[in-house]
């Protein structure tokens, strides 16, 4: 393999299996998934099967690596399944959750968390947001008190994904005093007393379970810390590139599938005697957009790639994770226009992709903030 080379020949082989598999197996129900406002847990069973889970890691946690390139090629196929909510509900699982197990916790903690995630038995979540501390993480306020061989967890959290059906929650709480300083992450159990959620109704992502939590005087063994004490802010922003890469990917694969319903539609339908794709100006804004996914695409690869190489990529994170995520949702824009008043009928998937790409730039570090990232890697 050149240095150029992100993927080889077993990724490709790799990506054609994900991408059978995800029309097989999702692209078939996903209508009637998201109608129900849900998708059944056999999904993680079988992606957990298909072994998309344990990429990441060592066969001792029950992966396959690791492996990082073939997670990302993952991560890109499971966005091509027509659903932001399964996506979405598949990647918080795979790469927020569980992945916090095996970045920062020890060894009995993967065993018990992480090995049934990567069969995908167990379903995570991560527990950051809360309703008025999002893009300032360092202004959280659920608070983890010390007492004897447990934690009290006292306060609340918006927006976290599969909050509402995963089996645990990654939780960050504050353990010391106020700022970046005081945070630690704190795994919690679905079932803890004092621990409830409430399922949220989302404009997209509606089969993603985004949920609120609750903790009043919820009692956690202290060895359910997880990394170190008081360092949770270090591992939030550690995984942050990891989370905001696979945004990019997602986002790029969802503007590809999406362009391509455009193109379609643009085909089949006809006005003033021939086909709408044959005006020049949507020619020229299809043009104009399959040139802008690819140089997502190029730029995301690129931040991967420093990424898989150890070096730091944080300017190039955030730029992909900025650029693609707009573009996905211009994209989906352009597409839901071309539609017509088709395009504002809830029978045509295009609607769904117009509402669930308009996430992107919001979740996982808003646009404006990417920017500031940037602008700060310069000195400014
Ligand atoms: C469907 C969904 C799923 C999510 N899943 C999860 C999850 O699984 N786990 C989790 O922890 N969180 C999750 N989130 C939360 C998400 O990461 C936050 O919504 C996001 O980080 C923005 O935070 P906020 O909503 O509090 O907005 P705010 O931080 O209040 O920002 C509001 C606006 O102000 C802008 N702004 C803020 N600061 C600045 C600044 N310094 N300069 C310029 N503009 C600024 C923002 O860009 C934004 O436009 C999810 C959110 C949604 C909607």
């Amino acid at each position: 393999m050149t240095r150029y080379e992100l993927f080889t020949a077993e990724h490709e082989a790799f990506r054609a299996s994900v991408r059978a598999f995800v029309e097989r197996e999702i692209l078939p129900h996903t209508e009637e998934w998201e109608t129900a406002g849900d998708f059944p847990r056999s999904v993680y069973e079988r992606c957990g099967e298909m072994g998309l889970f344990g990429l990441k890691y060592p066969e001792e946690y029950g992966g396959s690596g690791p492996d990082v390139v073939a997670d990302a090629v993952a991560t890109e196929e499971l966005a091509g399944c027509g659903s932001g909510g399964i996506a979405a509900g598949l990647g918080a699982h795979k790469d927020l959750g569980s992945y916090y197990v095996y970045r920062f916790g020890n060894d009995e903690q993967r065993k018990r968390w992480l090995v049934p995630s990567v069969r995908g038995e167990m379903i995570a979540a991560l527990g950051v947001t809360e309703p008025h501390a999002g893009s300032d993480v360092a202004a959280i306020r659920t608070r983890a008190t010390l007492d004897g061989d447990h934690y009290v967890l006292n306060g609340q959290k918006a927006f976290i994904t599969n909050g509402s059906k995963a089996d645990y929650v990654v939780v960050a709480a504050r353990t010391g005093g106020e700022g970046y300083g005081g945070i630690s992450l704190i795994v919690v159990e679905a079932g803890t007393p004092g621990f409830t959620t409430n399922r949220m109704k989302t404009v997209g992502w509606c089969t993603s379970h985004t949920a609120e939590l609750f903790f009043e005087d919820c009692l956690v063994p202290a060895t359910n810390l997880l990394g170190e004490r008081d360092k949770g802010f270090v591992h939030i922003m550690q995984n942050f590139q990891w989370e905001r890469l696979i945004m990019a990917l997602g986002s790029v694969r969802g503007a590809e599938r999406t362009l391509d319903l455009a193109m379609e539609y643009g085909k089949q339908r006809q006005a003033f005697g021939r086909p709408l794709a044959k005006f020049q100006v949507w020619k020229h804004r299809f043009a104009d957009l399959a040139t802008e996914i690819a140089a997502a695409r190029a730029l995301t690869y690129h931040a991967l790639r420093k990424h898989c190489a150890g070096e730091s990529a944080l300017r190039e994170v955030s730029m992909a994770k900025w650029l693609a995520t707009e573009l996905g949702w211009r994209v989906a824009d352009e597409a839901l226009q071309i539609h017509g008043g088709y395009g504002y009928m809830m029978e045509y998937p295009v609607q769904r992709a117009w509402r669930d790409a308009r996430l992107g730039p919001i979740g996982g570090g808003t646009t404006e903030i990417m920017k500031e990232i940037i602008a700060r890697t310069y000195g400014l």
